[in-house]
């Protein structure tokens, strides 16, 4: 059994606006094993990315970790100063933004920028060393190093994205976060930078969260998938689980809004709109929404139980204690 790399505990991320607080995560626990691929994935405001961004500590405000605990190898990053924090991040986690382009300086080569994150994490070495390691880099994520002399926006959005997981690469993270990295390529760069992530997450032997809301992305890349909904984990479990048998019926629809390439099903989108985090219902959330609810889903918000696949539904709550 591989080690935990990761432990979240009732981890609680709030807003908090004029009108109210937006309780954007919500009390979610998630643990997560060495080198292990979870995919997490929801619709917009779900909580997904406000999750990795609070596992980084980079939640702004009025945004703020309300509590909970998020521990890397044992160590609370929540109750990290910031200089031990700035520290972790990129040597022990690094993330891969979602518009690469935005993450990278339009006026700086690629190679100073490359340069720029060795030396804010401590590597000084000579020319012809760090030379040595930029070109280890840009081979492993399937880039010339003639890319290391170029602009940003003389590169492709697929090569732009290669150059972040290079980035991201380079301190051999424990654990990476990828916030919908292929999100603004067309499905073939998409296949290819998820097959080059794949590769170096493999080479390294590092964790990776996946941030979507592609559930066939998901199928292809993730060991297991957890599904978020209105701030909240309400099903988690293996790939093979989620698709097989997804029981809780959010997910159910979500897969159903998958295209079927056999053309044997019908497309079904997901009825209404999530629920304001600012009011959520009593009960559970996904409950105007819901096919299948009952009178009990009004009144009590349904725990999240099983053991190993997890889910939180009143459908399955007496099954799974009993
Ligand atoms: Fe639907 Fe009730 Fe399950 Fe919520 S608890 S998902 S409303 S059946």
């Amino acid at each position: 059994m591989p080690d935990t790399v990761l432990s979240i505990r009732d981890l609680r991320v709030y807003f908090n606006i004029r009108a109210g607080t937006v309780r954007a995560v919500d009390g979610v626990d998630l643990d997560i094993a060495e080198g292990e691929k979870l995919g997490l994935v929801g619709e917009s405001g779900s909580g997904k990315t406000t999750t990795a961004l609070a596992i980084m500590r980079m939640i702004k405000p009025p945004g703020e970790i309300a509590g909970g605990t998020v521990k890397l190898d044992g160590r609370d990053l929540i109750s990290l100063s910031e200089p031990e924090m700035r520290s972790v991040r990129g040597n022990d986690v690094a993330m891969v933004p979602q518009a690469a382009m935005n993450a990278l300086n339009p006026v700086r080569r690629i190679r100073s920028q490359m340069l720029d994150g060795l030396r804010d994490h401590g590597i000084n070495e000579s020319r012809e060393r760090s030379q040595e390691r930029l070109n280890t880099l840009m081979a492993q994520v399937g880039l010339n190093s003639s890319v290391l002399n170029l602009f940003p926006h003389e590169l492709s959005g697929g090569m732009k994205q290669r150059v972040t997981i290079a980035m991201a690469i380079s301190h051999k993270p424990r654990l990476i976060l990828a916030d919908e990295p292929t999100s603004a390529l067309d499905v073939v760069v998409q296949r290819q930078v998820m097959e080059t992530l794949e590769d170096v997450r493999s080479e390294i032997g590092a964790a990776v969260i996946l941030v979507g809301h592609d559930m066939g992305l998901m199928a292809q890349f993730a060991d297991r998938i957890g599904v978020m909904y209105a701030g909240k984990l309400v099903e988690l479990a293996t790939v093979q689980q989620i698709f097989a048998n997804p029981r809780h019926p959010y997910t159910r629809l979500l897969i159903s809004s998958l295209p079927d390439t056999a053309g044997k099903r019908r497309l079904q989108g997901i009825p209404g709109l999530p629920p304001s985090l600012l009011a959520v219902p009593p009960g559970c959330p996904f409950m105007p929404r819901c096919p299948e609810a009952m009178d009990i889903c009004g009144e009590e918000v349904p725990q999240l139980v099983g053991d190993p696949d997890l889910v939180s539904c009143h459908l399955h709550t007496e099954a799974v204690a009993a």
